[in-house]
């Protein structure tokens, strides 16, 4: 059956020295607890090495924000998919609304991204999510649909299974603007039906479907409970270990 996970983002925060202390902080207000979901936590790339040595793996996922649409090679300033599973990460953040609207990924080379990720033995935390306009257009089960569709349903049952998606609402993200209870699970539903007319009910079943947008822990509980959301993937909440646990908590 699918996992719940809590993901953190930390995006382009903390320095090394603050990355590391709030690994460690995390670390030690999760020792002698066993949380009822998986926690992981995205690093920049830089601090990824360092915390993977310092946190409890056992308890603790590493997850890079983005990795190289390339395997290796000329591609200056890049970082591979390899190369972060060789710091001890076990996943990669792909698609991120950010990522999608501010560095022009597209669902091309996002796919190609997805595969190497696969490749290379990272679980994908696979992020979608509509537009304030798209969902005032009433668009955004055909967006959410075809982001799915254009970079993941070229896939194996088999790899699309170890994949993790993200329904992230652009117009809930930092904006303190949370989906409600009822529009995630209505997307949530959506997709899962979605990827059961692809992949068959059982791969859609296990597909751990996360929530991001202004998820905290005054609103992380209600989101939990719908049944098909399956945890959180959580940036300005991420950056304090009171909140990023009482998110944990929630579960
Ligand atoms: C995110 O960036 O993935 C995110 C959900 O951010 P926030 O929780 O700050 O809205």
């Amino acid at each position: 059956m699918r996992k719940n996970i809590v993901a953190g983002n930390w995006k382009m925060n903390k320095t090394l020295q603050e990355g590391l202390a709030l690994a460690e902080e995390l670390n030690g207000a999760l020792k002698g607890v066993t949380p009822n979901c998986d926690v992981v936590i995205g690093t920049p790339f830089i601090h990824l090495a360092s915390v993977a040595a310092a946190i409890d793996t056992n308890k603790i996922g590493v997850a890079a924000q983005n990795c190289a649409d390339k395997e290796s090679g000329a591609y200056t300033g890049e970082i591979s998919a390899s190369m972060v599973k060789s710091t001890g990460a076990n996943y990669v953040i792909l698609g991120h609304s950010e990522r999608r609207a501010y560095y022009g990924e597209t669902a091309e080379t996002l796919k190609t991204k997805v595969e190497l990720a696969l490749k290379n033995e990272l679980t994908p935390i696979f992020c979608i999510g509509e537009v304030l306009a798209e969902r005032e257009a009433e668009k955004h089960f055909d967006v959410v649909k075809s982001q799915i569709v254009d970079s993941l349903f070229e896939l194996s049952a088999e790899d699309f299974g170890k994949i993790v998606l993200a329904y992230e609402p652009v117009w809930a993200i930092g904006t303190g603007k949370t989906a409600s209870a009822a529009q995630a699970q209505e997307m949530h539903a959506f997709i899962r039906q979605t990827l059961a007319a692809q992949y068959g009910q059982e791969v859609a079943d296990n597909c751990s479907i996360l929530y991001g947008g202004s998820c905290n822990a005054g609103n992380a509980k209600e989101l939990f409970s719908n049944p098909d959301v399956d945890g959180g993937l959580i940036g300005g909440a991420s950056l304090k270990v009171a909140d990023f646990k009482a998110i944990i908590d929630a579960f």
